[in-house]
Order: structure tokens, then C-alpha cells, then sequence
């Protein structure tokens, strides 16, 4: 039954507040983990390694061999809008880092068991804290809510244990672990074949051999190896192109016009950051569908740099999407390119790329 009078309008708690917006920010194990890893390689990181019980639920672990981070911030690092990222609201359009809105950790925080393990190179010993609700909490009952002292590697460790505790409904609707692996397996491995620089593992915890494994320095066609398998990596070919005017430049590698699949495969990098584009998407797909006899589906793995200046990266709460100037003609200019290279491949002997 509806009220004939409105009720009166307050403001919500600010515990309230924190946990509707950490909500939105971490939807689902693998977002919390895209955030994790993009904090690594924000901070220089090398070897990346991911630990994971029951889908990421249970457990999320990740570790990292970055700069660390100064023990006199751990207090504050948690908090809602900290970040050592960005000062200015100008700053956005010229950023360089994945993070820009400090808050990542503080939305981790308030919907999980969360604990932070760093030691920078020059440190003669790690620092670790616990935090809930965007606050160091002391890690035993009687313990000060300092960083505690203790050995760790050069980098920073993070944990999540309990995934969304504190909210059940969201519990209940992410109970198929297998479902929130396989995303988060998807997560690692597009950021690994992105980053051949960077030495990437995850597993399971508790299992003897790691689902992904890849070395630091291999090349990007070794890891699709690696990850996709033998066939899809020798039926790729090369795409390229860019344009002054429209102020973009792509590269990528995509399946070649006599490889069949059933499912296309589709990793996509606006200016590194893995991010979801329906209409680049659709029509890369429809390309296939329309050139192929046996309407095949595509791999594609495109790596897109527009302009910073162009493109709006604070549309979607996860980032997952972007939005950018001259979206439709870079997506015609994109489609162009691998049509032309399509058809080369057709009327030429394909060829497989060589690492
Ligand atoms: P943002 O990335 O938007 O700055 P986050 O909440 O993800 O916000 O992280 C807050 C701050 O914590 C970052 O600005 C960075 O200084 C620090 N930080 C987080 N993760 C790491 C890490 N793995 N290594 C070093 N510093 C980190
Ligand atoms: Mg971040």
C-alpha cells in the first residue's frame, strides 16, 4: 500500500552509502580481480600471481613483485577517493594509470574480509593490516591499528576472504563457484596476453599446476598458444592501422578466413584497459558471418589506443565500458582493415604468423 503522504527525506548512513556504491564497483569475483591486477600493473609489476578458492568467493588472492606501497599511506588506503593516481578532475583526460578514483580497495573492503601485505625494495621488512569497512582494524583482539611488521617479498600481497558476508542476496546469486572461476580465469588470461611483459599464474589454491602460466618476455602469439591452443594460434593473422585525423592506431592479431569456430572469441583493449564495445564487437562478427562460407565465428585480439583526450573512461561504474570520439568511423576503419586482410588471406596461401 502506498503512503498518501510522502515520507520524510534523510540522509543515509554513511556505512549505507558505502555499501550500495561498493556494490555496484564490485560486482562479481572477476571484477574484483580486474581491479586487483590493474592496481599491479600500476604499480610496475612484473610476475603476477592469482590464488583463488571457490570461484574467488571464499578466496581472492593476488601478489605482485610492484613498488609497494609506503607504510605511512596503509592507513588511509582503504578509504573511498584515496589514490595516489590522480590530483586534478583535468588529469583524467591525459592519465596514464588504470586507477584514478581510489576506490577500488575501499569497495573490496566493505564487501569482504580484506588484508594488504607490502614491502617496498628499500624496506627491511613487509607491513601488514587488516581492514574492514574502509578501516585498518587491529589483526588480533588487544592489537594496535598499526601496520604490524613481518616478512613478505618485495611487491604487495592482497587478500579477499568472504566475498559479499555482508550481503546475501548477492551470496546466493554467485553460488556457482565453477561459473565465477571461469570468469576470473578469462580475466587473468586476457590481461596476460595483453601484457606479455608481465610473468602471469593463477590457480586454484590447493591444486598442484597452475591454469595459467605465463613467462615474463614471451610473445603475445606464444601466449594465445598458451591459453586459446595450438589451432587458433597458428590460423592467425596480423592486422594493423592507424589514422592522424581520427586519432587512433590498432593492431591485433584475428583468426584467418579458413579457421572454423563456433564461438567467437573476443578480447578487446581501449588504451589497455579490457573493456566490453557492442558495436565493434557486432560488426567484427558480422564481417565473419558475411565473408565466410560456413559462418564462421571470429578470434580477435584488438589492441586499440585512441587519443586520451577522446575518451571518456569514467562512463560505467566497473569501467567496463568506454565511450569515445569517432566511434563509428574507427569501428568502419577497424572492420575495413580486417576485411582487406581477410581477403588477402583468401586469395593467397593463408599463412601462419611466426612467433
Ligand atoms: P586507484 O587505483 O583508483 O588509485 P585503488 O583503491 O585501486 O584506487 O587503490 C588505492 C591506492 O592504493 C592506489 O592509488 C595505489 O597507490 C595503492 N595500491 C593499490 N594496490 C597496489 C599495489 N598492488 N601495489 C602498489 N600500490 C597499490
Ligand atoms: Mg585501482
Amino acid at each position: 500500500t502506498v503512503s498518501p503522504r510522502p515520507a520524510p527525506i534523510r540522509k543515509l548512513d554513511e556505512s549505507v552509502i558505502n555499501r550500495i556504491a561498493a556494490g555496484e564497483i564490485i560486482n562479481r569475483p572477476s571484477n574484483a580481480l580486474k581491479e586487483l591486477i590493474e592496481n599491479s600493473l600500476d604499480a610496475g609489476s612484473t610476475s603476477i600471481s592469482i590464488g583463488i578458492k571457490d570461484g574467488g568467493m571464499k578466496l581472492l588472492q593476488i601478489q605482485d613483485n610492484g613498488h609497494g606501497i609506503r607504510t605511512e599511506d596503509m592507513h588511509i588506503i582503504c578509504e573511498r577517493f584515496t589514490t595516489s593516481k590522480l590530483q586534478s578532475y583535468e588529469d583524467l583526460s591525459t592519465i596514464q594509470t588504470y586507477g584514478f578514483r581510489g576506490e577500488a580497495l575501499a569497495s573490496i573492503s566493505h564487501v569482504a574480509h580484506l588484508s594488504i601485505t607490502t614491502k617496498q625494495a628499500d624496506s627491511d621488512c613487509a607491513y601488514k593490516a587488516n581492514y574492514i569497512d574502509g578501516k585498518l582494524v587491529p589483526s588480533r583482539p588487544g592489537g594496535g591499528s598499526s601496520p604490524e611488521p613481518c616478512a613478505g617479498n618485495n611487491g604487495t600481497v592482497i587478500t579477499a576472504e568472504d566475498l559479499f558476508y555482508n550481503i546475501p542476496s548477492r551470496k546466493t546469486a554467485l553460488k556457482n563457484t565453477r561459473d565465477e572461476y571461469i570468469r576470473i580465469f578469462e580475466v587473468a588470461s586476457r590481461y596476460a596476453v595483453h601484457n606479455s611483459g608481465v610473468a602471469f599464474t593463477c590457480r586454484k589454491v590447493g591444486t598442484p599446476k597452475a591454469d595459467l602460466n605465463t613467462q615474463k618476455g614471451a610473445t603475445t602469439i606464444t601466449n594465445i598458444r598458451q591459453i586459446f591452443g595450438a589451432k587458433i594460434a597458428s590460423s592467425l593473422v596480423e592486422v594493423q592501422r592507424s589514422d592522424k585525423h581520427l586519432e587512433y592506431e590498432f593492431k591485433g592479431y584475428v583468426s584467418s578466413a579458413t579457421h572454423e569456430m563456433h564461438k567467437s572469441i573476443f578480447l578487446l583493449f581501449i588504451n589497455h584497459r579490457l573493456v566490453d564495445n557492442t558495436p565493434i564487437k557486432r560488426a567484427v562478427e558480422s564481417l565473419y558471418t558475411s565473408i565466410l562460407p560456413k559462418a564462421s565465428r571470429p578470434f580477435a585480439y584488438l589492441d586499440l589506443r585512441i587519443k586520451p583526450q577522446n575518451v571518456d573512461v569514467n562512463v560505467h561504474p566497473t569501467k567496463r565500458e568506454v565511450r569515445f570520439l569517432n566511434e563509428d568511423s574507427i569501428v568502419g576503419a577497424i572492420v575495413d582493415c580486417i576485411h582487406t586482410k581477410l581477403l588477402d588471406q583468401n586469395t593467397s596461401r593463408s599463412f601462419a604468423v611466426q612467433d
